[in-house]
């Protein structure tokens, strides 16, 4: 009987009435298909039977035991607890339940069990013993053999993992499988096996063998749409319809501008300024990634590519995270363009009412030809006189909405995407599917390396006293807190520090952070910047671009709770003068994890080596905010073995999109796909 359809509602599933439906709801499932697609996050491997001397702390084991004891049931603080001795030939274990006193009457003394738990360890009067925490409890009798794997799935309360695995196994039994999505030749040319197989086994892998085929043809065809998807919307970024770019682009001689910065371009900026320079000549609209370490310099590039597309008469607009960094922008930028009679504005949010009006005519006259502000520049009511670039940062990603946005108002500019965050080359081109990239791979000369220590808490003193001597001998420090309150006490937090800090430093400390109104932001900021304050105490606010070349002490708290590539765009804010100076990371945590950053980012300055690390050492989905860019959620926890797979599927979406695949019938239900997929991005979603 496997007639429902995939998009049938579970209802339908035996089982599952009403209320239940409801809690898989909670999870997004609504469907007979969208239930089949909510993979295992992991396994349990109950084909491996263990004796309990072989048993170790914190693991995951199944033994075969047999009760020794009747079951005892105690009371503790509202708890009541389940013990149950077993015994095996090798030794004897302690099963733990809490709750669940109805278990007493399941387990009689002399009955053999499968018991599958979680292993720990306690210590009973200085000796340590195993306990097996509420195991789940299985008949041998009534084992199926082989599918020993167990699929353990993300569930919220109300659902179990022997409730959620009856449901897939029904659903398995009754769903009519899809159709395989990929065109048979690729099937075969990448050794995938049909779609049906993959998910049966993705839920309930055979054996190991198993597991891993169907995970890797699930991960690919997932990362293939998501490739050939981006690809085709480069495609129609790019044609512009009359095969030519409308913006004209004659004069390409940016030498003056080059020559009134008082430093010299980098082999790295020049080469990208040239990758730049070809794309907007040419008939293409330009889509382009600049991806380059803190302090590499992509401002003065992007600068460079604005002043050229100024000079042949159209406008700029360079869009800024945040309003600090909006107002540094327009600060320097305008400083070098004003000389050459370039009328820079600036519109954010803080500026007032007449200054916005006069930005917003000035605009729209076109008397103004570079714009900088944040990102109100392409949602506002702003009004273009040819706008032939934008320039923009990774936090707004510029995609098919923004463009559109810009489209309505008649415009189609060229994109520069600015990227402070170095992510791994090939990670790069997969995220980034939808662009060119250019990396500017080297720094300008005289940078130093900056001494970074690791401590606890315990050296709060003595960072002080640090803190006192810089600011002695008239340089600055800021100082990272990961929140701006103290609620539990559990953080360090910007408002408790400063007031801590204005008690024991003898320099003047102030505070910024996100929840203050901008224009007081911008006062303290300036004030920083202008060597008024000495420290400053802030949330991350800072991390992105600010520049203040005398502060040469970057103090973190909570260093654990900030990602590799977080704690290196942080310490970038300091090394920017010619004075030595230091990041001093400070935390309690001793997790391995944690230690193993620590070291990384002590020993390493190199922002690309350190995101290598970073995709290597950090959890399931914390990588830069990955899971934004549509990657496959069971591919999170492996990207780094993942790798392999996404080679293969961008390479495999772009052969397919070099030919007319749209047009091929066996393909209907892949460009189906693909639509669905760029209208999802569209939406914003
Ligand atoms: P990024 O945005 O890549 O972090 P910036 O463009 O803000 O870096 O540049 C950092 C600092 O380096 C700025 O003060 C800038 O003026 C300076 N700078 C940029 N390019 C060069 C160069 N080629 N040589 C020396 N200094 C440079
Ligand atoms: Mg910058």
């Amino acid at each position: 009987m496997s007639n429902l359809k995939w998009d049938q509602p579970v209802t339908l599933v035996k089982n599952i009435g009403a209320a239940r439906a409801k809690l898989l709801e909670g999870l997004g499932i609504r469907t007979i298909g969208e239930m089949l697609e909510h993979f295992p996050r992991d396994y349990q491997d109950r084909s491996k039977v263990l004796k309990i001397e072989e048993l170790l702390p914190d693991t995951v084991a199944t033994i075969e035991a047999k009760i020794s004891d009747t079951p005892e049931i105690t009371a503790i603080k509202g708890l009541i607890i389940t013990k149950v001795k077993v015994k095996d030939e090798t030794g004897s274990l302690e099963l733990v339940w809490y709750n669940q006193p109805y278990l007493k009457n399941n387990f009689k003394k002399g009955q053999t069990y499968l018991f599958t738990g979680k292993v720990t360890e306690k210590s009973l009067k200085g000796k340590a013993s195993y306990q097996m925490q509420a195991p789940d409890c299985e008949e041998r009798s009534k084992i199926i053999p082989g599918r020993r794997i167990l699929p353990v799935y993300s569930l919220k309360a109300g659902l179990s993992q022997k409730i959620f695995r009856g449901f897939i196994k029904e659903a398995l039994a009754v769903a009519e499988m899809p159709e395989d999505l990929l065109p048979e030749g690729l099937m075969k040319a990448y050794e995938l096996p049909s779609r049906r197989w993959s998910i049966v086994n993705i839920h309930f892998p055979e054996n190991d063998q198993a597991f891993f085929i169907a995970r890797k043809a699930i991960v690919f065809e997932e990362l293939f749409l998501m490739q050939l998807s981006l690809l085709t919307m480069k495609s129609a970024m790019q044609n512009t319809g009359e095969g030519k770019s409308p913006i004209d682009i004659i004069r390409r001689d940016e030498t003056k501008l080059l020559a009134a910065l008082p430093f010299e371009f980098t082999d790295g900026q020049r080469r990208v300024l040239d990758e730049i320079k070809e794309d907007i000549t040419s008939n293409k609209i330009m889509t382009r990634l600049v991806q380059g370490d803190v302090g590499s310099g992509k401002t003065a590039v992007a600068m460079a590519a604005a002043y050229l597309v100024i000079q042949n008469g159209y406008q700029a607009a360079m869009m800024a995270p945040t309003e600090v960094l909006a107002r540094q922008h327009y600060e320097s930028v305008s400083r070098y363009f004003e000389p050459f009679g370039i009328k820079t504005v600036i519109l954010t949010g803080s500026i007032n009412k007449n200054e916005r009006k006069e930005a917003l005519e000035h605009i729209k006259s076109g008397e103004a030809s570079m714009i900088i502000g944040t990102h109100a520049l392409i949602q506002d009511k702003v009004i273009y006189n040819k706008l032939g670039l934008v320039i923009t940062d990774e936090q707004h990603r510029f995609g098919v909405q923004q463009r559109s946005a810009l489209f309505e108002k008649g415009e189609i500019p060229h994109v520069l995407v600015m990227s402070a965050t170095p992510i791994p080359r090939t990670l790069g081109l997969i995220l980034y599917g939808d662009m060119d990239i250019s990396i500017i791979d080297s720094m300008p000369p005289g940078r130093q390396s900056i001494d970074t220590f690791c401590v606890g808490s315990g050296y709060r003193k003595r960072i002080y006293a640090f803190i006192q001597k810089e600011a002695d001998a008239g340089r600055q420090a800021y100082v990272i807190c990961p929140a701006i309150d103290n609620e539990d006490g559990s953080l360090e937090s910007v408002t408790q520090y400063t007031k801590l800090l204005k008690q024991n430093l003898n320099c003047r400390v102030e505070a910024v952070h996100g929840k203050m109104p901008a224009g007081d932001k911008q006062i303290i900021m300036d004030e920083f910047k202008d060597g008024k304050i000495q420290t400053l105490v802030s949330t991350t606010v800072v991390e992105v671009g600010v520049n203040v070349p005398n502060a040469t002490l970057m103090v973190i708290e909570n260093a654990e709770r900030f990602g590799l590539s977080q704690l290196h765009q942080l310490r970038g804010r300091v090394g920017r003068g010619s004075e030595k100076s230091y990041c001093i990371l400070v935390t309690d945590n001793r997790s391995k994890v944690c230690k193993a950053r620590m070291k990384a980012i002590t020993d390493n300055q190199d922002g690309f080596v350190l995101s290598e690390l970073d995709l290597k050492l950090r959890g399931p989905g914390d990588f830069f905010g990955v899971r934004q860019h549509g990657l496959p959620e069971m591919m999170l926890a492996n990207l780094y073995q993942d790798m392999e797979v996404l080679k293969q599927a961008q390479q495999a979406a772009i052969e397919l999109s070099e030919g007319n695949w749209m047009e091929a019938v066996e393909n209907r239900g892949l460009k189906e796909k693909v639509l669905m997929y760029l209208s999802r991005c569209a939406a914003g979603m």
